[in-house]
């Protein structure tokens, strides 16, 4: 998968791209990052990427030229990628988005600044807009990292044998269960039983239990998407009268 970002701070993305999961994506080839300053797009002696508003406010809005330059020399090498605009206006990054996204064959992601970018960019070439929530950052990279992070979890491969994205949260729709490590007694706080019984069958049950337990309890709102088993409404029974009793 490509992924060309558009960006006036190149610099941010140096870390979190050359660490750990991604690092390793790339190094197998499983994705490819290019970064495009685009400053390099600004024709005029200083080079100016914004300006003021039209109708007057504080502020100041990414100018059209550069970015429409820097979108359609990558959209002719790459006709298939897809513009993605990132934006607290867009709709909003969750799991089936990310999945939805590896669908395609490249993101052209442009991070905006200031008060945003001039809206005819959107107008001619956005394909999509993502928001990570509704708040507002101060610039479009710390979302670009985000979908490509949450994006590359999802290709085949990117993860290790040990990792599994599937038994991840909302990897089927629910809160993944708690997990525990050595020492079996932290402060007072022992490990739940089962997980120490080398019980595989008793494990797997504990951990579903769990996970419709925490599903319940923190995003209920998810549990009417997820399609239950007869085990599933079984635990769920249970855990209602585990409640129900104070347990
Ligand atoms: N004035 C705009 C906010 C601009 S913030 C408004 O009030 O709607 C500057 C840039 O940060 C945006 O162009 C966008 O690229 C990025 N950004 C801000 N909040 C974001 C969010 N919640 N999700 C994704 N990108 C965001």
């Amino acid at each position: 998968m490509k992924f060309d970002i558009l960006t006036l701070f190149t610099g941010m993305f140096s870390g979190p791209f050359d660490e750990s999961i991604i690092k390793r994506a790339k190094d197998k080839q499983l994705i490819d990052i290019s970064l495009h300053n685009i400053r390099d797009w600004a024709t005029d002696r200083h080079q100016t990427v914004d300006d003021a508003p039209y109708g007057g406010s504080a502020g100041m809005v990414m100018k059209a030229e550069p970015l429409s330059a820097c979108i359609e020399s990558i959209k002719a090498q790459q006709p298939e990628s897809t513009v993605v605009l990132t934006s607290p206006h867009g709709r909003r990054l969750n799991h089936s988005v990310a999945l939805e996204l590896t669908e395609r064959s490249g993101l052209i992601i442009v991070c905006g600044r200031y008060e945003g970018i001039d809206e005819r960019i959107r107008s001619l070439y956005a394909e999509d807009d993502i928001s990570l929530g509704d708040f507002v950052l101060s610039g479009g990279e710390i979302a670009a990292m985000a979908i490509v992070d949450s994006v590359t979890r999802l290709i085949p491969g990117a993860l290790g044998s040990s990792e599994s994205a599937e038994s991840d949260s909302f990897g089927d729709g629910l809160l993944e269960y708690p997990h525990y490590t050595r020492p079996p007694d932290f402060k007072g706080l022992t490990v739940p039983e089962t997980l120490l019984s080398g019980n595989h069958e008793l494990i797997r049950k504990w951990r579903r239990k769990e996970s419709l337990r925490k599903t319940r309890t923190l995003r209920p709102d998810l549990l009417s998407n997820v399609t239950l088993t007869r085990e599933d409404r079984k635990l769920l029974t249970e855990i209602e009268q585990e409640e129900a009793s104070g347990m």
